[in-house]
């Protein structure tokens, strides 16, 4: 019995492989819906990082942007929001080979909470040697210690990600500059 379980469960996993050859091209495209929400923060005050997330079959599941200030709420990344969002659409917390988009580097915080929602990959668009998971060391997405491992994959459309934002805290800075 045991062994026809997991029969079945590697050929759902087979299915689920070729519906899942994202190319370069579905990177950009999936890509650039994150950015427009990026654009959205961005005009809402919020440090402009947006993200979306997709299910195996290329559905888009969410898409938000950063709510920090909006929310007064630390944790509300773009990341952890399409996450639950996603979970909830589909009514399961497992977003089993799902892939999550997003502007900018992802944080500790964020890149633990991809690990909790079982993604398959991570694609992101501008690095973040400051804040960034990865940039900073922790590859907690490829730690052996945890139950569960993804791929990331960095740089994509990273010129626009990268503009927005320092667009965003240079007009922050000379905003500063005007009022003292
Ligand atoms: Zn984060």
């Amino acid at each position: 019995m045991k062994v026809k379980k997991l029969k079945l469960e590697t050929n759902f996993q087979i299915i689920l492989n070729l519906n899942m050859n994202f190319s370069v091209s579905d990177h950009l495209w999936f890509m650039s819906i994150a950015l427009e929400q990026a654009e959205l923060a961005y005009k809402s005050q919020e440090v402009p990082v947006g993200a979306v997330l997709v299910s195996p079959s290329g559905e888009i599941l969410s898409k938000q942007y950063n709510l920090k200030e909006s929310h007064f709420n630390p944790v509300a990344h773009a990341e952890l929001l399409v996450l639950t969002e996603g979970a909830k659409k589909i009514q399961n917390w497992r977003l089993s080979d799902c892939i999550l988009y997003v502007t900018l580097e992802p944080c500790p915080m964020c890149l633990a909470g991809m690990i909790q929602g079982r993604i398959r990959q991570c694609v992101f668009g501008a690095y973040d040697k400051k804040g960034g998971a990865l940039s900073l060391g922790y590859k907690l997405q490829s730690d052996k210690r945890f139950n569960h491992h993804f791929s990331v994959m960095g740089g994509i459309k990273h010129f626009e990600c990268s503009k927005l934002l320092s667009q965003f805290f240079k007009e922050k800075r000379s905003n500063y500059h005007r009022r003292a």
